[in-house]
């Protein structure tokens, strides 16, 4: 429980929060990996370099000052943080570390604006809401591994087959190495995948969505290959997965996490949108739905650069031949000649509202997730158009965020 004195220094520290925010968690990495430079190995360095990382912790701290009295009300994005703290292996023993060098990097950056007692209520609050994050964690864990087919950490997996989606899309489909069982997974659900590249100091963890649906013998992943573009680097782990590892070579991968996940004890028609390579969570609930909600209404909303880019287009356009219950659009903003001459496209341009009105179910559950700007234009969309919020689901692939006008995340390329 925290004493009122202390709730209301907190308080005192919010608009203190709204305006340094962002300096301060700046700070704090800094400060943290020049104590720790082992934590680069777990951390993502180009989030950092973007600084995705310091926007969306910034937003964090500053969401559990301002909802101090009230911590539930952020229990959504802190379920989303544990979930994702389990899939890349943090442990309790790392909040302290967090601890000091945050709470370092509020004093050195607020200065004499924070007082010596605000700052003791920093450190009563942090230690509150640490163990928070640390139960919640410790029963993500157990639960990760005491499942059928669960485990611990990172398993051994084998790649069993790669098979090119697209010119820059490529699944990976995964075996268990020691040919035991494996979890299953809620579609929507992500594993994390840790790779070690060669003459690379640190080894690098990146989140990829199950792309097929749960209770198979295998895991598939659909990666797009980030290249270099505009001065800045090709993406590390993409461009391994897809220009270094083969068919047979192992992939260390933690148990499905995640908190986007098709609910299946809904019968409301379901309206799935993505854009890019986004499209992975919304494969596994599409395949689900067919199999195990045959007669649920499901729309399948996609947009894509052109059909070269475009992965899995035959995939959906056979589910929905074969299930009359699924209605498919595909839209495409630069489409090729190809494209235009074998009519392989619904609509030409960005999702429109005005079109959007047109093919939306009522009361639908909507599931959302592409590139960080497409995703805040479907969501504006969405809610002009009268849908509830809370029908709403989204997936960042980067640092969590809001789709909200205040608020917003920066723009993460995905
Ligand atoms: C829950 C979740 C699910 C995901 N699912 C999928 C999925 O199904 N499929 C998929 O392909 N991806 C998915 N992702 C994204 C994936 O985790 C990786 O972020 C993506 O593959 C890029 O990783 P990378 O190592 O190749 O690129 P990184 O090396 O991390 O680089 C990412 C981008 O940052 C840029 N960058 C690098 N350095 C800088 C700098 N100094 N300044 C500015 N920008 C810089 C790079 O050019 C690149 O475009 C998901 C992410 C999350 C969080």
């Amino acid at each position: 429980m925290m004493q009122e004195k202390t709730i209301q220094l907190i308080q005192s520290t919010v608009p203190l929060l709204r305006e340094y925010g962002q300096q301060i968690t700046s700070r704090f990495y800094q400060m943290m990996f020049q104590a720790h430079p082992d934590l680069l190995n777990i951390f993502n360095h180009s989030h950092q370099k973007n600084r995705t990382q310091q926007h969306a912790l910034a937003r964090t701290v500053y969401a559990a000052a301002a909802n101090i009295t009230q911590l539930e009300k952020i229990l959504p994005v802190v379920m989303q943080i544990a979930h994702k703290h389990r899939s890349i292996g943090v442990e309790p023993e790392q909040y302290p570390i967090v601890g000091e060098h945050l709470l370092g990097a509020m004093k050195e950056v607020l200065g004499s604006a924070l007082s010596p007692e605000a700052l003791q209520a920093w450190v009563d609050a942090f230690q509150i809401i640490s163990d928070i994050f640390i139960q919640i964690e410790g029963n993500l864990y157990r639960q990760a591994e005491q499942q059928p087919g669960g485990w611990r950490g990172f398993r051994d997996f084998i790649v069993d087959k790669k098979v090119a989606e697209s010119d820059i899309i490529t699944s990976f489909y995964l075996t268990p190495a020691d040919g035991k069982e494996i979890a299953t997974f809620a579609p929507g659900q992500y594993i994390s995948v840790k790779v070690a590249i060669p003459g690379d100091p640190h080894t690098h963890i990146r989140q990829y969505s199950l792309s097929d649906a749960p209770n198979k013998k295998h895991y598939r992943i659909t990666v797009k290959r980030e290249d270099e573009r505009e001065n800045l680097p090709a993406g590390k782990v993409s461009t391994y997965l897809h220009r270094q590892v083969k068919e047979g070579d192992i992939l260390k991968i933690s148990a499905p996490a995640g908190v986007f996940t098709l609910n299946q004890t809904s019968v409301s028609p379901v309206v799935l949108i993505s854009g890019g390579v986004g499209l992975t969570p919304m494969m596994s609930m599409l395949r689900t739905l067919v199999q195990t909600q045959p007669e649920r209404q499901v729309t399948y909303i996609h947009a894509a650069r052109n059909g070269q880019v475009h992965a899995m287009r035959e995939d959906v356009l056979l589910l929905q031949k074969r299930n009359p219950q699924v209605k498919s659009y595909l839209c495409y903003d630069s489409p090729t000649m190809e494209d235009r001459l074998k009519n392989r496209f619904d609509i030409e341009g960005h999702i429109q509202v005005e079109w959007l009105q047109t093919v939306l179910p009522k009361k639908a559950d909507i599931y959302l997730c592409g590139p960080v700007p497409f995703m805040i234009s479907v969501y504006q969309a969405l809610v002009s158009l009268g849908v509830d919020k809370s029908c709403i689901h989204y997936e960042f692939f980067g640092p969590s965020g809001v789709l909200e006008a205040a608020n917003r995340p920066q723009t993460v390329n995905i």
